[in-house]
């Protein structure tokens, strides 16, 4: 696993029910975030984030020219299935159904296998098209002239259910293969970047912040930041063998609809929880502070009270305005 993935900026917890102030609050919240660890020393090389339009902008600035910026294939490879999806409801397109999973693999395949180059992933991904119609030959590509996969037997050539070019599931998938925008940001994909350990850092947290309840925003932070050390202290664990085999467990996933094999990673390690002990009991010897309210009091949250863009005048002429209104009704 490589090292850049351990450190995990998240913006998805701001969020908002209009979906305009929600993107503005990610970019500003992005561009904050990301002056301040520079300006902490962090040199950053790589960021890989979704397909948002505001990063995408922020991070165009001359400010961050250095800062190469890969778009998560597991976001691209969602959005993809989604597409192909809704398409596949409509009875004239249902047999595109049980390509989809297949389509999204070709998508992670050829990421991984391009070595950066972007026509190469360009022409891998489009030749999709052809091989659902069984055609693996691709005689006007630049660079991917074949499919990589074994010649296919004559039993699977009769059985396979192949999309025959022209007919409406194909067109339906041409028509999400071949988006503009799509091959426009193929170069953004090179780099076969995702966020997979982001979605893994999600679940864990829902251990220290369950969703259902609610926390002070010290109380927040505080689980937050236990999330974190958590994180980063099991983040590179290994997969876990016998005496001589890795070990590995079967699943059903819900989202497949079917089982999978799943690794058996190391056992996680608490040590960390140690360590913040003999802290705490450090400080409380040292006599800098008695008791951890003393800790909370000194903290600087600057939360503010609510976030109404118009401030609140008089809540007893509100109350009066109201009583008399409704009265006058009552009349
Ligand atoms: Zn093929």
């Amino acid at each position: 696993m490589e090292e850049q993935s351990k450190y995990i900026l998240d913006f998805t917890l701001l969020q908002s029910t209009d979906s305009n102030s929600s993107q503005a609050m990610e970019r500003d919240a992005f561009g904050v975030s990301l002056d301040y660890l520079i300006s902490e020393g962090v040199d950053i090389e790589c960021i890989a984030t979704d397909r948002h339009k505001g990063i995408r902008a922020e991070l165009k600035k001359p400010a961050y020219h250095r800062i190469n910026h890969p778009f998560d294939l597991f976001h691209v490879s969602k959005s993809i299935k989604k597409k192909l999806g809704l398409k596949a409801k409509k009875r004239c397109n249902k047999d595109l159904s049980p390509w989809i999973n297949c389509i999204s693999n070709h998508l992670w395949w050829s990421s991984r296998t391009c070595g950066g180059d972007d026509v190469l992933l360009q022409e891998k991904w489009m030749s999709v098209t052809e091989h659902v119609g069984n055609n693996h030959r691709f005689r006007n590509n630049q660079m991917f002239k074949r499919c990589a996969h074994d010649p296919i037997s004559g039993r699977d050539q009769t059985d396979i259910k192949w999309l025959k070019p022209g007919t409406t599931p194909h067109r339906a998938l041409h028509e999400v293969v071949h988006e503009k925008s799509l091959l426009k940001d193929m170069s953004h994909l090179t780099g076969f970047k995702h966020t997979g350990e982001l979605e893994v850092f999600h679940n864990m947290l829902l251990k220290y912040a369950p969703k259902r309840q609610h926390f002070s925003y010290l109380g927040m932070r505080a689980r937050l930041q236990l999330a974190a050390l958590d994180h980063n202290s099991n983040v590179f664990r290994e997969q876990a063998t016998t005496k001589k085999d890795p070990r590995w467990t079967a699943a059903f996933s819900k989202r497949k609809k079917d089982w999978i094999a799943r690794k058996v990673f190391q056992a996680k390690q608490y040590g960390f929880r140690q360590d913040l002990m003999k802290l705490v009991l450090k400080r409380a010897a040292s006599g800098r502070w008695v008791c951890g309210q003393h800790v909370l009091r000194d903290a600087e949250t600057e939360v503010p009270p609510n976030i109404a863009p118009v401030q609140l005048e008089s809540k007893e002429a509100l109350v009066q305005s109201r009583i008399s209104r409704y009265a006058n009704r009552d009349v």
